[in-house]
């Protein structure tokens, strides 16, 4: 049985002051929702302020990037270390990532081992962009960035992976992919493409969120799918409401 998972990526949104207000908001209408993992990625800077806002509560924190090296000359750079001190998560590979800021299949693979190494849980995005989806190239986009993204990963932490399928498209347009196609590509790319590398039962352990424009009024359309174990959530987990609904609609489930 996988857990379902709702996790927020703040993206580069909120001081420490307004990180603080957000979570004293959210914090017990979230708490009440106990069978689902929740996770909190705000900007680094409010991480050591939310981690203390968050403790000896259930909800996680996570970073929204990390480097592999362990310490030394990268400049602007966070070390696996120093986001272990305060976070138990970690997304890598976010697809803004991956256009802004030049992240590879390589560089993301790196970042996976130095989480799994540092024992966080890392959170992988995937997806295609809106070209690729019209060429018909999901499938093959989506497998190359997982054979590559977990290249080398020992299938005895395949169950401390979460991967999230967030179709670039999706991302912050306000146009969600259909449920349907959601679970499509988790069905039937997704884990396939995970249990080549970890095993079939390694592959039946992996959660696989899916991630783009979900909001309160969509997301229980995701969740019928048992192949959809949760979201990454961007612009609507900066609204509470909108949040805590996402995080009940996979509750019960
Ligand atoms: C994201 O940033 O991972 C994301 C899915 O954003 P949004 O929910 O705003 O589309």
């Amino acid at each position: 049985m996988r857990k379902p998972l709702v996790a927020g990526n703040w993206k580069m949104n909120k001081t420490v002051a307004e990180a603080r207000d957000l979570v004293n908001t959210i914090k017990s209408p979230l708490g009440t929702v106990a069978d689902v993992e929740k996770v909190l990625c705000p900007p680094y800077m409010a991480l050591m302020a939310v981690a203390s806002l968050l403790d000896g509560s259930d909800i996680g924190l996570g970073a929204q990037n990390l480097h592999w090296e362990e310490k030394g000359a990268f400049t602007g750079e966070v070390a696996p270390n120093m986001i272990k001190e305060f976070c138990q998560y970690v997304i890598i590979g976010h697809s803004e990532r991956r256009t802004y800021f030049g992240e590879t299949d390589e560089t993301v693979n790196k970042r996976v081992a130095a989480a799994l190494k540092h024992g966080l849980t890392p959170i992988v995005c995937v997806g295609e962009t809106l070209s690729q989806y019209e060429s018909g190239l999901t499938a093959e986009v989506v497998r190359r960035q997982i054979s590559g993204g977990f290249a080398g990963i020992d299938s005895a932490n395949a169950a401390k992976i979460v991967v999230a399928y967030e179709p670039v498209w999706a991302i912050g347009t306000g146009k969600a992919s259909s449920a349907e196609n959601a679970n499509t590509v988790h069905q039937k790319v997704v884990r396939p493409a995970l249990s080549e590398l970890f095993g079939a039962d390694g592959a039946e352990a992996i959660r696989i969120l899916y991630g783009g424009s979900v909001t309160a009024s969509n997301a229980a359309e995701f969740f019928v799918y048992p192949d959809i174990d949760g979201a990454l959530v961007g612009g609507a987990s900066l609204k509470p409401d909108e949040f805590v609904a996402i995080t009940k609609a996979i509750s019960g489930r």
